[in-house]
């Protein structure tokens, strides 16, 4: 069981540009440099206790010093679990590196599908070779184990106590408009006996909308839970850990209690780099009008959501 969870932006640059990221070409840049990375290495592992860092970027994998020294430091350093969100560009050596420094560590790792970038095909066969690598448990190995439908998981569910990783996901937006190609892709990912989960397209109001609903339910369910989608809901008023046990850390090290926060420039938290940031001792509660923050709502910090 672990304390919390960080979402870390590990690096800024990412070595896709799919036309629908939410983040801007502007800002999807840098990679940070070795003396920033021991900074944050030693805030992290000054956390107490075993905390998830989950890395993300742009794109982890894509900064040389993710394999040759984040992770082997984390290792090394701290009892921390790791997760990671990728594009899965990596390569098969890459992959076995990393699975080979994080054995016994490695909680979730998810997989984002980018048709823009790779055949859905070749993503699914590279998908079946790491999960047998790292010995992942997919959702069907969940099913057998704890007896739930394979739609009750989500890449955040706290599975902590019983098995707590490795869990291979994939992670695929839902453009509007081509629920047809997520619909393929879906049925090609459980084919192979994964886990596929849907995100929704989101714009800076909130989730896009979406030209065919019927299409989208097909997809998604008719209300999906926080556990089946990523909607975006409010929670707006209820008290949430975000700050106390969730954070994320930008691309320039400012740690902010979740992503709204960073948002609407409510919840900052100090910059790991520098060595001022520091989680709050306090909950509060929710002010923002959207929560597109699936940590939270999945691992029981926010009041009312089991
Ligand atoms: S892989 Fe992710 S971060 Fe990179 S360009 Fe695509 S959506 Fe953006
Ligand atoms: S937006 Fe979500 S994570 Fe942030 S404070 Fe509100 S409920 Fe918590």
């Amino acid at each position: 069981m672990s304390e919390g969870v960080l979402e870390w932006q590990v690096a800024g640059a990412c070595n896709y540009d799919c036309s629908y990221c939410i983040q801007s070409p502007r800002y999807r840049r840098g990679r940070p440099e070795i003396a920033k990375l021991e900074a944050a290495m030693a805030w992290f592992c000054g956390l107490p206790g075993p905390w998830e860092l989950k890395c993300s970027g742009g794109e982890a994998f894509a900064h040389p010093l993710f394999l040759d020294f984040v992770v082997p430091a984390l290792m090394e350093r701290s009892s921390h679990w790791l997760s990671v969100l990728t594009n899965f560009s990596a390569s098969r050596e890459e992959l076995s590196a990393f699975s080979a420094l994080t054995r016994g560590r490695l909680r979730v790792f998810s997989a984002s599908l980018h048709l823009e970038s790779v055949a859905a095909e070749d993503f699914v066969e590279k998908a079946r070779w790491f999960v047998a690598e790292i010995g992942a448990a997919t959702f069907q190995r969940k099913k057998a184990h704890m007896g739930d439908t394979p739609t009750d998981v989500s890449p955040d569910v706290a599975w902590d106590t019983k098995h707590p990783g490795p869990h291979f996901v994939v992670n695929q937006v839902v453009l509007p408009g081509q629920e047809e190609d997520a619909a393929r892709c879906k049925k090609l990912v459980e084919a192979a006996g994964l886990r596929w989960f849907p995100q929704l397209y989101k714009t800076k109001r909130g989730v896009a909308e979406y030209p065919d609903p019927v299409a989208l339910s097909a997809l998604i369910g008719k209300n999906p839970s926080p556990k089946e989608a990523n909607l975006s809901p409010s929670y707006f008023g209820r008290r949430c850990e975000a700050g106390r046990r969730y954070g994320v850390v930008d691309k320039d090290g400012a740690l902010w209690s979740c992503r709204s926060a960073k948002r609407n420039s409510d919840g900052y938290l100090g910059n790991i780099f520098d060595g001022t940031a520091k989680m709050w001792t306090q909950v509060r509660r929710c002010p923002f009008d959207r929560c597109p923050c699936t940590v939270p709502a999945n691992r029981g910090m926010i009041e009312g959501i089991p």
